[in-house]
């Protein structure tokens, strides 16, 4: 029989003990937007062998020109991301096992859905959730691969505990909202993504490999328009007695699990870029979705799949998925989201 990874094998790095240990590997993708996808096309072609592929969003028209592993009938017929990307990838390698999560990512599910992996890969739009890997990351001692994209250029680093820095050494608190919202008026080309994206995988296979290298304590900035990449060594804050006594890094050394723990972070969520808040299940439990379409239908227009439903009271878009959380588009005030939602879909 013809072997898939002969090629790969056939690089030095790797070998037949490199392909045996990528066989083995379980990785979780947090969030399959244009990084997320890229990577998890990536490492799906490599053979790793179990990837869970969570995203709490469905495919847009607007994704396809950087999201390539999405098509536009995906974008038709409204289907979560992650569903959409597990029917890609189990085509494209069949030897895999793919575990496909339609949630977002919070305190309440981080443990039971990132604790049993090799490697994560952050595939997020937003920092709130980054904190919540990189406590995941220091509490299970699993490491990480961050990577972030504006416009043409980005930023990536493997975050290895016990060896490297982590996320929070290099940046202490999340940074204030407005500065968070840059993707929307920078944009973001798709081309920039491919090359950091890659990169990420690259990171990924390393950590997976076992290989010394994995985790070199940089932080790698890439300008893609204009061609260059910086490398910033970035040092774990450690505790210190002198001159003045410094607790050092909240995360990686003093073991408080803020974001974990519950303690930071929101349930209503501007999404950025898309004019749209995003409000978390009251823990409610799950939603029957065809009584709650049936119901809608007397109010305004309704679209359903299997995944969610979407009711159309312009100026506003509800799309209710069956966890309970709803993503509320034509408003980017959570208080008005709550609102809407309060008001169509129940308090
Ligand atoms: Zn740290």
């Amino acid at each position: 029989m013809e072997d898939r990874y002969r090629r790969q094998k056939a690089f030095i790095e790797v070998g037949e003990s490199g392909q045996a240990l990528l066989s083995k590997a379980r990785v979780v993708i947090c969030g399959m937007g244009a990084l997320g996808a890229m990577v998890a096309e990536r490492l799906c072609r490599s053979g790793i062998g179990f990837m869970r592929l969570i995203d709490r969003d469905w495919v847009e028209l607007d994704n396809l020109p950087r999201q390539t592993l999405y098509t536009t009938r995906d974008a038709l017929e409204i289907r979560p991301k992650s569903i959409a990307a597990f029917e890609h990838l189990s085509a494209i390698n069949p030897d895999i096992l793919l575990e496909p999560i339609v949630e977002d990512l919070t305190h309440l599910n981080a443990e039971k859905w990132m604790s049993d992996v090799d490697c994560i890969i952050d595939g997020t739009d937003n920092f709130e959730t980054r904190y919540l890997i990189n406590d995941l990351s220091a509490r299970c001692r699993i490491p990480w691969v961050h990577a972030g994209i504006v416009g043409a250029s980005g930023q990536s680093m493997a975050f290895v505990p016990a060896k490297t820095a982590c996320f929070r050494c290099l940046l202490p608190e999340p940074p204030p909202v407005e500065q968070m919202q840059t993707c929307d008026s920078a944009g973001v080309l798709g081309a920039a993504v491919g090359v950091i994206a890659s990169w990420q995988a690259m990171e990924a296979i390393k950590i997976l490999l076992k290989k010394e290298i994995a985790g070199d304590g940089f932080l790698r900035v890439f300008d893609l328009w204009a061609g260059e990449v910086r490398k910033i060594r970035v040092p774990r804050n450690l505790a210190s007695e002198s001159p003045v006594f410094q607790p050092g890094c909240r995360t990686c050394v003093q073991y408080q699990f803020d974001f974990l723990d519950g303690k930071m972070g929101t349930h209503a969520r501007v999404l950025c870029g898309r004019g749209a808040v995003q409000l978390q299940s009251s823990g409610r439990g799950h939603l029957d979705l065809a009584l709650l379409a049936k119901r809608l239908r007397k109010e305004g227009q309704v679209t359903e799949n299997a995944f969610l439903v979407r009711f159309t009271h312009l100026p506003y878009i509800v799309s209710v998925f069956a966890d309970g959380r709803a993503i509320v588009q034509g408003t980017e005030n959570p208080d008005e989201a709550r609102k809407i939602y309060a008001r169509w879909i129940g308090g």
